[in-house]
């Protein structure tokens, strides 16, 4: 027997024909009018409960439009994520906000969340030591070492960190925010590769600089992508970094409680249908939901496994299938002896090894509480094919082959990947060399009456404060919609 929940649902008017009742008679069967008239009074239903989804959530609610927001997970937050259960709370996603954020710092005022400072940290937090060419070194002995430091006499002072910005911010072009595309710099829609090859950086600087830069790789990525995100440093108006107090999962956790229909978490939604004038979403769990309009916020690495029967561009489905995202993955490790101290070296490493970075975490007393192995790009994709078992194996025979002093003097405690999270795929969106040329801004129109926010359709700023933006955008496109 057909049930009434779920896809196998009749339509209404199918479903008054089935019942042999009158539209005036259904008035008396509030179970089921309770139901149907709550999916059909909703006016938007928001994709994904991450900070661009639950922030649109809010504005929506604020303009007297009802919103329902679901969210694949089990939790809301999307890639701000403390690990509020592990000791000093590590966070595996966005931390750092800018001074200049000024959307999300009126977003965290108007839900009573602090933005402060972060805590002081101790002069050694500063140092660094390089593992470079399977040699293990201070940062202050790298100009003059011979076996680690390949790059040219002209480089040779310059940090392996350091490489990136060296060839690349002095050659910043953009002087405001939305000037990176669609106009004079289309020449520079190249791979970075190939920019630093023209502005002279070494292929030994080019390898540096490839192994830990936060992008696929050198060759996969356009230089006006990296440019544009580097420009945000000196055009974005951020001159410092703060924090979300007590975490950066409290921002959307107070988002969520000023919604008076509270996000909807596992929530895998699996189909989106655009009908005359309304859309209906599908779920993995078989419920269905019907709005007004749409606006959806999923990473184009999850949105291409849906089934789309919404009327999508050719470039936008190609931009959704092709957009590439870049693969992340972290270790975080609980130091037991402080090894540092052992072989007089920096806690902190820049490594051209398969652990990428290893930053060092310092707590209140000036101890190291932490470790965390950054791993970027290809390392990033190699780490991710291990089972567990063989990721903490490897981690620790890395760590033991670099530094032998760390033999037994520290644990893992969390391992996380972006690429590997189904509903990710990736710490952020990039763009590869043409793509920008092809794509930006046209990809993030709505399509039907499905609207997309999300960092990812942010023309002007990335990471939070993009998806923020792409928020503000998206709800005046529902409005304008929904006012025809
Ligand atoms: C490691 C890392 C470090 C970062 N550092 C910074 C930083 O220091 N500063 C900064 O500003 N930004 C930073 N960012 C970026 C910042 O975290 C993101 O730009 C921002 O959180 C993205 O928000 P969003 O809402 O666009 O996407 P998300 O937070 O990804 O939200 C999308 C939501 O959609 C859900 N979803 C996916 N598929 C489905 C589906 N099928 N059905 C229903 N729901 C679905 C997801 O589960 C997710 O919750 C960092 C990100 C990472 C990963």
């Amino acid at each position: 027997m057909k049930t009434l929940t779920g896809t196998n649902l009749p339509n209404r008017r199918e479903f008054i024909r089935q019942l042999g009742l009158s539209g005036a008679a259904l008035l008396f069967a509030p179970d089921f009018v309770g139901h149907w008239a709550a999916d059909t009074r909703t006016d938007v239903i928001v994709l994904g409960g991450g900070i661009a989804g639950l922030y649109a959530a809010l504005l929506l609610q604020e303009k007297g439009y009802t919103v329902r927001v679901l969210e694949a997970s089990e939790r809301i937050g999307g890639r701000l994520f403390t690990l509020d259960h592990l000791p000093g709370k590590p966070e595996i996603g966005g931390v750092e906000v800018g001074d200049g954020y000024k959307t999300i710092l009126a977003l965290a005022e108007k839900v009573g969340v602090a933005i402060t400072p972060p805590e002081a940290q101790p002069p050694q937090a500063r140092e660094l030591a390089l593992f470079v060419r399977g040699k293990l070194l201070h940062a202050k002995d790298w100009a003059t070492d011979a076996q680690a430091n390949l790059l040219d006499p002209n480089e040779k002072n310059i940090l392996p960190p350091l490489l990136e910005s060296h060839y690349t911010m002095k050659n910043i072009p953009f002087k405001q925010l939305d000037e990176w595309y669609g106009g004079s710099f289309r020449q520079l829609d190249v791979s970075y590769a190939e920019f630093l090859k023209i502005h002279g950086a070494s292929d030994e600087a080019i390898r540096l600089i490839d192994v830990n830069a936060n992008i696929l790789g050198v060759q996969q990525t356009s230089a006006l992508h990296v440019l544009r995100s580097l420009s945000l440093r000196i055009i974005g108006g951020s001159k410092t970094t703060l924090r979300i107090a007590g975490g950066s999962s409290r921002l959307p956790q107070a988002i969520a409680t000023k919604l008076k229909q509270s996000p909807e978490t596992n929530k895998v939604v699996t189909r989106i249908v655009q009908k005359k004038n309304r859309v209906e979403v599908h779920c993995a769990d078989k419920s269905k939901y019907t709005a007004r309009a749409v606006i959806c916020t999923l990473p184009f690495p999850s949105l291409r496994k849906l089934q789309m029967e919404i009327p999508l561009t050719e470039l936008q489905q190609e931009a959704i299938s092709q957009m590439p995202y870049i693969p992340i993955s972290q270790v975080h490790m609980r130091p037991l002896i402080p090894y540092w101290e052992k072989d007089k070296l920096p806690a902190a490493m820049w490594t051209d090894g398969p652990l990428g970075r290893i930053f060092a975490i310092y707590n209140q007393q000036g101890e190291v509480e932490r470790l965390t192995a950054w791993m970027v790009g290809k390392e990033a994709i190699q780490f991710d094919q291990l089972t567990k078992e063989q990721a903490i194996n490897f981690v620790t025979e890395q760590m033991e082959k670099m530094r032998p002093a760390s033999r037994g003097a520290f644990e893992i405690i969390y391992i996380n990947s972006w690429s590997a999270n189904p509903f990710q795929g990736g710490a952020y969106h990039q763009y590869a060399p043409g793509q920008i040329n092809r794509w930006v801004p046209h990809f993030a129109r709505p399509a039907g009456n499905v609207c997309f926010a999300g960092e990812h359709t942010c023309f002007t700023h990335t990471g939070m404060e993009g998806a923020a933006i792409s928020a503000e955008r998206a709800v005046g496109e529902v409005e304008q919609l929904l006012s025809t």
